[in-house]
Formats: structure tokens, C-alpha cells, sequence
């Protein structure tokens, strides 16, 4: 994508609808603050972060006289960022608002590209990545590899659930068993289904993966994802719906993430930006990580600065001349090292 310069006003514009916004949650900052100073506030409670909007963040109370409702909190300035998912301390104050004062421990952290390629904290204390995919659209090449790389170095395991199995015939049957098959041989969970065919309730094997679980659903446009949550929450969906058209399909969306809770117990993180996850820039090092089969070859190459593309002595081609990396996973390999050497020589010479 072209990077566009902004011009004097819209700089000028931006800096004011930035200044007033500080202005904004200053102001409101301070009403909580007279209200803890002068005494007002309530005792210190656990709460789950559902919603994050700017300055301000939607908390649901854990515990005590607001357990299970929903409270407007504002975050005390020396607070690190908060995102949904997280738990915190907060404590309320008067009208139905509150004020963050700790973040809770981290179990993981989901993070995405901004539109300038840094990595912006999107949610957090996820179970599971249920990475979706469908017979039709056909996988892109490597966008598997590359959410599963994305996840194994966030450490946010990742099952894959094939959808659209109504569309599974015999001419596709066998390469999809086949792409299915590789990713259980290396541990990955492989679960499938058919929103089409499930309709208005959840498929028994959809339930169980998401049940008393905090999940989040990715992967390539047009799998089924919408039709999967529409089956889970089928009150909630015109909600989803509603923000990922407002803001289109693009990858750089910034619509914030939210929580819902499921029927069938457990949560689901949503929010048109966390399903484009794990398509940002990655080190060889990140790569080479995040295949799990070849993380254990590395320090084994002949030469220590080896590139693993072919070079001689190369510790990763002979695992997989021994067979214990696939020919596909080991071509996808040197696909990603290369696409990202070569978006890496981009990136440097626009800068
Ligand atoms: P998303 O972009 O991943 O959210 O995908 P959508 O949920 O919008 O689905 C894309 C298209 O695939 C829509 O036309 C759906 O009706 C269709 N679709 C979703 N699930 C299934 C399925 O299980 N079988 C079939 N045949 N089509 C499906
Ligand atoms: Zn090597």
C-alpha cells in the first residue's frame, strides 16, 4: 500500500481532534480522581476487560455488589496498556463508572500490525487461536504456516478447523485429508465442520472446541468464520456483522476487540482486525521458531550463519531428506523466509 502524506490541515486536524480527546478523558479522569480523593470510591474488585474504547474501557465486575454487570472505567494514568481480555483491579465510583488501578498477570498476548507495520497489543489470556479453514476459498499458500508461525511465537496454541465439509468431494478429498494429516502428524489439533450445514445451532464438534474456552476465530477471508460465530451467538451476530462492514475488510482495520460470553459457557474475542492476525513482518529467527519441526534442528546447520535456503551443510534440509519435515511444510519454509527478506529490501528502500 502507497503511503499517502497528509497535508498541513490535515495534520493541523488530526493534532486538534487528538488534543480535545486528551482534553476529554483529562477532564473525566479528574471527576474519578476528586471522587477517589474525596473518599468515593468503592473497595478494590477483580474485573474482566470487555471492551476497550480509547481512554476508556468497558470492565465486567468479577466479584462484589456489581459481580456480572458492565461498568465504564476510566484507567489510572500509570497503567500500562489495557486490552481486551485482561483482567484488572478496578474500583467504582458514582454513576456507573469506575477507575482501572492494576493490571492482572498476562497469560499471552495477542498483538497486530498498525498501519505502519508496529505491533499494537489487540487481546489478552487467550486459550486457543481456531485458525479456519475451507475447502473453497482454497488455502492461499503459506497463510497456514504463517498463522501457525504467528501463534507458536505468541504462544497461543492454535487448533485448525476445516469448514464447509458439504463442499469436500472426490476431487478434493485427498488433498484435503492429505493438508489435514500433516498438521496432526506435528501435534496441531484438526477439528471440522459445516456452518451451512449446522444452521442455526452450533455444530457438536464447534461446541466442544469453544466451550469454557476463550477462543478467537482467523483466518483468510470468505471461510466461514461470520457463518461459524453466527451459529455460536446467534443474538450477537448482527453486532459483529455490523462493525466489519463499517470498516470493510482490509487489513489495516482498527475496530476495537470485544468479548462476548458464549451460551455454552466460555468467551469469544472478536473483532474484524484480530482475523487478519499474524500477517505482519517476521525475523528468520521467528520463522525458524515457529515451525515446530524445524525449531528442532536449529544450532545444527554446518555453518552458523546458514540461511537455511539451500545452503551447503544445512541441518534442515538433511531432516528433511531423513523425512522428519515434509517436502510442503519445508517449501513453505523457505516461501516465508523469502517473502519476508523481500518485504524487508522494500521496506528499506521507501524509508
Ligand atoms: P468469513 O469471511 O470467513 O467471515 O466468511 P463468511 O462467514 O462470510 O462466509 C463466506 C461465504 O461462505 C458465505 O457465502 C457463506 O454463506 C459461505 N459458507 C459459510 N460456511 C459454509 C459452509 O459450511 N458450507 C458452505 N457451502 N458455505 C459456507
Ligand atoms: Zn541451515
Amino acid at each position: 500500500m502507497a503511503k499517502r502524506r497528509l497535508n498541513k490541515q490535515q495534520q493541523f486536524r488530526i493534532k486538534k481532534v487528538q488534543e480535545e480527546r486528551a482534553a476529554r478523558a483529562a477532564r473525566k479522569e479528574k471527576v474519578v480522581q476528586a471522587q477517589a480523593e474525596a473518599g468515593e470510591l468503592g473497595p478494590e474488585q477483580k474485573g474482566l476487560v470487555i471492551a476497550h474504547y480509547g481512554q476508556q474501557l468497558d470492565v465486567e465486575a468479577l466479584e462484589g455488589d456489581h459481580n456480572g454487570s458492565v461498568v465504564r472505567c476510566f484507567v489510572r494514568a500509570n497503567i500500562d496498556s489495557l486490552v481486551t481480555g485482561d483482567t484488572v483491579i478496578w474500583r467504582p465510583g458514582k454513576n456507573e463508572t469506575g477507575v482501572i488501578v492494576a493490571r492482572c498477570d498476562r497469560q499471552n498476548l495477542l498483538q497486530r500490525p498498525d498501519n505502519f507495520g508496529a505491533l499494537k497489543p489487540v487481546a489478552a489470556n487467550i486459550d486457543h487461536i481456531i485458525l479456519v479453514i475451507a475447502p473453497e476459498p482454497e488455502p492461499h499458500d503459506n497463510l497456514i504456516d504463517r498463522y501457525l508461525v504467528a501463534s507458536e511465537i505468541t504462544d497461543i496454541p492454535a487448533v485448525i478447523l476445516l469448514n464447509k465439509t458439504d463442499l469436500i468431494t472426490d476431487r478434493n478429498r485427498e488433498h484435503i485429508d492429505a493438508l489435514l494429516g500433516r498438521y496432526e502428524a506435528l501435534g496441531y489439533g484438526v477439528f471440522r465442520t459445516s456452518a451451512v450445514e449446522s444452521g442455526e445451532t452450533p455444530s457438536p464438534e464447534v461446541e466442544a472446541l469453544v466451550k469454557n474456552q476463550t477462543s478467537v476465530f482467523v483466518g483468510q477471508s470468505g471461510v466461514g468464520k461470520s457463518s461459524i460465530i453466527q451459529t455460536l451467538m446467534p443474538d450477537e451476530v448482527l453486532r459483529v456483522a455490523a462493525v466489519s462492514e463499517s470498516t470493510g475488510k482490509g487489513v489495516h482495520t482498527t475496530t476495537t476487540a470485544k468479548l462476548f460470553h458464549l451460551p455454552m459457557g466460555g468467551d469469544l474475542i472478536d473483532s474484524p482486525g484480530i482475523r487478519e492476525f499474524g500477517l505482519w513482518h517476521m525475523t528468520p529467527q521467528e520463522i525458524e521458531y515457529g515451525f515446530r519441526e524445524i525449531r528442532e534442528e536449529i544450532g545444527h546447520c554446518k555453518f552458523r550463519n546458514c540461511r537455511h535456503m539451500g545452503d551447503p551443510g544445512c541441518a534442515i534440509d538433511a531432516a528433511a531428506d531423513e523425512g522428519r519435515i515434509s517436502p510442503e511444510r519445508l517449501k513453505s519454509f523457505h516461501r516465508i523466509l523469502q517473502d519476508m527478506a523481500e518485504q524487508q529490501a522494500r521496506g528499506l528502500k521507501v524509508n
